[in-house]
């Protein structure tokens, strides 16, 4: 698979596209798919509207993001809450899905220039926007962030934000600021929510993360001082967990549900 982006590309009729209403996902029920070949909704939005996102078993696989739902009376057809599926998506499923929403995004965000306000250009030798007041081309923004598993032996400390659905816990995570290394923003993260210092930071993988635009960039942190004072109005609750007595956590799918699977894994 190679990923593009392509402006009105020129497509054939194997052209396959996913589909977003108001940042939900478009699903086929019958055959539990959300590639849909683009010729059976020409009527469904304009084609126009589509943006090539990758090259995928030699089709063009594209994104469209539709103003209004068309799609209301078709039968085996439903719109679905992102994060109601992540979790039990596989690698390349999560990964396109990913890059779709977060390429609509994109696009629905570039149309002016964030300098003077005038309607950006799309340049297709840099598959960018730009605007001819600075030149600059605006690519796909991405936001990095910090996830951290903070460990102390046989116990984990995991937070619930107020946007948890109710009992669930997940690893603290935040956003890396301009000039910080992502080993700074996890130690200052780490004490701004939970109040508590750690060390051994390892790295152990990333995974994006299109609410809306992230880049989560996964560590392991061994707990080195201090007791959990929450300070952040984010966290609502944090507390240490025993391995073998843990409160529901997030899906495999995921970079939190990866991390703490791992050092269970790794210490049972
Ligand atoms: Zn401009």
């Amino acid at each position: 698979m190679k990923f593009v982006r392509q402006l009105k590309p020129k497509l054939s009729d194997d052209a396959e596209v996913i589909v977003f209403y108001q940042d939900k996902l478009l699903i086929n029920n019958k055959n539990q798919t959300f590639i849909h070949p683009c010729k059976e909704f020409n009527l469904f939005f304009d084609i126009n509207d589509l943006i090539a996102i990758a090259l995928k078993d030699n089709k063009t696989l594209c994104t469209v993001d539709i103003a209004e739902n068309l799609f209301l009376d078709l039968d085996d057809y439903d719109f679905v809450d992102l994060r109601m599926i992540l979790g039990s998506l596989d690698q390349e499923s999560f990964s396109l899905i990913g890059r779709s929403k977060m390429i609509n995004y994109w696009r629905r965000n570039s149309k002016y220039c964030g300098a003077c306000g005038k309607k950006t250009d799309f340049i297709s030798s840099e598959e960018a926007f730009q605007c001819s007041c600075n030149n600059e081309f605006i690519y796909p923004k991405i936001s990095p962030c910090i996830i951290t598993l903070i460990h102390r032996g046989d116990e984990i400390l995991l937070g619930r934000s107020k946007h948890f659905p109710k009992g669930m816990f997940s690893t603290l995570a935040g956003f890396i600021e301009p000039g910080e290394s992502c080993e700074e923003a996890l130690v200052r993260e780490v004490k701004e929510e939970v109040g508590i210092n750690v060390k051994n930071i390892k790295y152990f993988s990333s995974q994006n993360w299109p609410f809306p635009s992230q880049l989560m960039i996964g560590y392991f942190a061994e707990y080195d001082s201090g007791e959990i004072i929450l300070e952040d109005e984010e966290i609502e609750e944090a507390y240490w967990f025993n391995l073998n007595k843990l409160p529901s956590i997030p899906p495999e799918g995921s970079i939190s549900g990866l991390l703490i699977r791992s050092y269970i894994e790794d210490h049972s």
